[in-house]
């Protein structure tokens, strides 16, 4: 009984509804809960079937055959219903049926509790749509959401970061660690050391982006973003929740753009330039790097407005400056085309620097008005410098070219005249505006033009260097004049020719002096004709007749008679080798030299042996030692020879003549030796003796006529040599000349 009042109080006080229903599921009791759930009274639902209960009549037979068979009731689980209320609200009842036995344990009652859980089964499907929409929104955004138990590290995540992962969701076993060894290692202790700062200062944000291995093992940019999501009772953060994002695109962009920025730096810092950008809409000028140092005198930038842009140009340069910078602060063409200043700006020390800016409009609003101009400034003091040492270098050169006392003029490849010495305006007497830019070929005279026109200008333009080409030019006056000219190309580095300086020298005077000398050749080469034949004649016939005289005469005259007589012939022979040798000379002088390959061991050879009377009678012996073969006139060699070892076997000493030719290379020029052991000469002498008709002995000691040597001279020093002697007395003497290696023609 007590029993029965316990759960009597029980009945009426639950907070869930309570029904008893019979077997046939009419209505018994109902306690004031169910009364107040349902809207009806006890009075208004006893006896009545528990269908009026029901919302839907079905559900009443399916559960009455389920839960409320009294012969196998079901175990008491509950099961949820659609109810119906008295004032018609349909409401989901959580629902308990337990069978009610009497003494025997016959079930003679159900009781059904009742709980109205319609809210929470909404809240439910509201947290499950939320969740959907949570998902999809996360995987529609790329992104994925995290939230970790901070005490357990572990945790579950969600959206795109499981594919990363490659894991399933929900994952259990997902914890931070887990979610960590994805990074790369660089970036491990840096995200562990954010989320224990978080710990430590949860009112900060975590935000912070790591390289991220996928589970394809690319290689990805993770962002997560979150905050401390939960506490616990101490305030101690226990959970950390957030977003995280894929934002390889993004990062490997800003990244670019970083190290593009940084490349950029340092190619601007290597140039020496520096870059400014104006805000055109607020006259905002920024200058940044050195440019900005030198400016504003301290690191970072400088910035002034264009207002006051006047203000930091020299005074000298600012109308020209300001002008010119017109194309960077206003829209004056609609076009984006780079301009350049170049101007002295004030420097923070005071000073000016000279600075050159070339920029453009970057930057134009949608009506295509300009509002952004950028570029670069650099500092072009050190060339200024440079070039202004250039431009005074220009000028000295300028002033000595043209006051410089010789004839000079510059032509461009075209043959032009670009540029012309006073002296040569003074003396071709032309002025200058007559001469620049005419071809030069128009100064030369007709006989030399075609040779300039085709061989000389041609080849000097091409590059050739020449010097000393016989040209004759043609004064203003119609006067000719004579010059050699010497060239000398100047070409840029791809070998093409900029110009070409040409310097001449008026060998008029030289022309005609050359002319007088030929003309008095010529009268030598007719007087040495004379003198072979109409002096030699008479000579012969005193010579003759001398001796015709002295043969029949003999008998008649004296002894005094006969000596004078025999004076008289040695007197003409003398005179006739005289003048013999003094034929040879002016023959020698006035023939052309015939150039040809002459091997001086045959040539001494053949000397010897047209001198081998001489050498046999004196008991000489003649040696040589290895001798080259070399370009020369045969000729002239040959009597340059035949004369110095002719002397060499004459001069003899009390010895037999020891006579050695030997030859060595100096360089350009092989120098021939003619040694021998005569009587030698006294330096003092050493020079005088190759001047014609210049003896050291009288004719009864030495038998000659002082031409040998002289002729020897010439002969040489028309070869482009020179003849020495080298001797003491009664040491014998070393006669020695030199010859080109190869020769050239006089
Ligand atoms: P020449 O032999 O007809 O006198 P050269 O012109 O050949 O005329 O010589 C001039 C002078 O130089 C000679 O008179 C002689 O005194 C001197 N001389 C030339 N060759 C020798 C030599 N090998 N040794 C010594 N004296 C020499």
């Amino acid at each position: 009984m007590n029993l029965e009042n316990n759960f009597r109080s029980l009945f009426s006080a639950s907070p869930d509804s309570i029904i008893v229903v019979d077997l046939e599921r009419r209505i018994v009791q109902v306690n004031p809960a169910a009364e107040s759930l349902f809207g009806w009274s006890l009075g208004d639902l006893q006896d009545k079937r528990g269908q009026i209960l029901y919302a839907d009549p079905r559900d009443f037979e399916m559960q009455g055959k389920r839960r409320f068979n009294p012969d196998a009731p079901a175990q008491p689980e509950p099961y949820i219903v659609h109810y119906r209320t008295k004032g018609g609200r349909v409401f989901n009842g959580e629902t308990v049926g337990v069978p009610v036995t009497d003494d025997t344990g016959e079930v003679t009652h159900f009781l059904c509790i009742i709980r109205d859980v319609t809210q929470r089964l909404q809240m439910k499907s509201r947290l499950e749509a939320s969740e959907v929409q949570l998902r999809s929104a996360l995987s529609s955004a790329g992104e994925g959401a995290f939230s970790f138990d901070l005490r357990s590290g572990l945790g579950s995540v969600r959206g795109f970061i499981n594919e990363f992962l490659g894991i399933e969701a929900p994952d259990a076993t997902m914890s931070l660690t887990r979610l960590m060894e994805c990074l790369a290692p660089e970036y491990q202790p840096g995200f562990m050391a954010t989320i224990d700062a978080l710990k430590a200062d949860s009112d900060q944000d975590l935000d912070i982006t790591c390289r991220a291995q996928r589970v394809d093992e690319t290689w990805r940019w993770l962002q997560f973003r979150g905050r401390i999501s939960d506490f616990d009772r101490q305030g101690s953060a226990i959970r950390l929740s957030g977003v995280v994002a894929d934002v390889t695109e993004t990062e490997t962009t800003r990244r670019a753009l970083i190290d593009r920025e940084r490349e950029l730096k340092e190619a601007l810092k290597a140039s020496s330039m520096s870059n400014w950008r104006i805000d055109l809409a607020t006259g905002k000028v920024c200058v940044y790097g050195d440019a900005a140092r030198s400016l504003s005198g301290q690191d970072g930038e400088f910035v002034t407005s264009l207002s006051h842009w006047p203000d930091q140009l020299h005074p000298d340069d600012r109308s020209e400056a300001l002008r010119d910078s017109r194309p960077f602060t206003a829209d004056m063409s609609q076009s984006d085309a780079s301009h350049e200043l170049t101007c002295r700006l004030r420097s923070a020390s005071g000073g000016w620097t000279w600075y050159r800016l070339i920029g453009r409009i970057t930057e134009r609003d949608a009506q295509g008005q300009a509002i952004q101009s950028a570029g670069l400034i650099q500092d072009i003091s050190d060339w200024k410098q440079l070039s202004s040492a250039l431009d005074d270098e220009k000028r000295r050169f300028e002033i000595i070219y043209r006051a410089t006392p010789a004839m000079l003029y510059t032509i461009n490849p075209a043959g032009e005249i670009t540029e012309v010495s006073d002296f040569w305006l003074r003396h071709m007497e032309y002025d200058r505006e007559a001469v620049i830019g005419r071809p030069a070929i128009d100064f030369l005279c007709p006989d030399s033009r075609e040779r300039a026109e085709q061989l000389v200008f041609p080849r000097m333009i091409k590059g050739e260097t020449q010097i000393n080409t016989p040209l004759r030019y043609v004064r203003k006056t119609g006067e000719r004049i004579d010059v050699i000219q010497s060239a000398l190309t100047e070409q840029d580095e791809s070998g093409q020719t900029r110009q070409c300086f040409i310097v001449m020298t008026d060998v008029s005077a030289l022309r005609m002096a050359y002319d007088q000398l030929e003309r008095t050749n010529r009268e030598l080469d007719r007087f040495a004709t004379v003198a072979s034949h109409d002096l030699q004649e008479p000579l012969r016939k005193i010579s003759a007749f001398s001796s015709l005289v002295r043969r029949r005469y003999e008998d008649v005259l004296d002894p005094e008679g006969l000596r004078s007589l025999d004076f008289l012939v040695d007197a003409a022979q003398r005179m006739q080798k005289l003048i013999d040798d003094l034929l040879t000379y002016s023959r020698m002088a006035s023939q052309p030299l015939r150039l040809e390959e002459v091997d001086l061991d045959e040539l001494v050879k053949e000397c010897t042996s047209r001198l081998d009377a001489a050498i046999h009678e004196a008991g000489a012996r003649v040696r040589r030692s290895t001798l080259p073969a070399l370009q020369g006139d045969r000729v002239l060699i040959g009597q340059i020879l035949q004369n110095l070892i002719g002397n060499a076997v004459k001069y003899r000493s009390e010895a037999a003549p020891e006579i050695l030719v030997s030859a060595e290379r100096e360089d350009l020029h092989w120098v021939i030796h003619i040694q021998d052991n005569g009587i030698g000469i006294d330096p003092r002498f050493a020079e005088k003796i190759f001047a014609p008709f210049q003896r050291l002995h009288t004719r009864d000691v030495y038998q000659g006529t002082g031409i040998g040597l002289a002729i020897v001279q010439q002969a040489v020093e028309r070869h482009g040599g020179r003849v020495w002697v080298e001797s003491q007395p009664g040491e014998g003497s070393v006669f020695s000349f030199t010859l080109p290696t190869a020769a050239r023609s006089d």
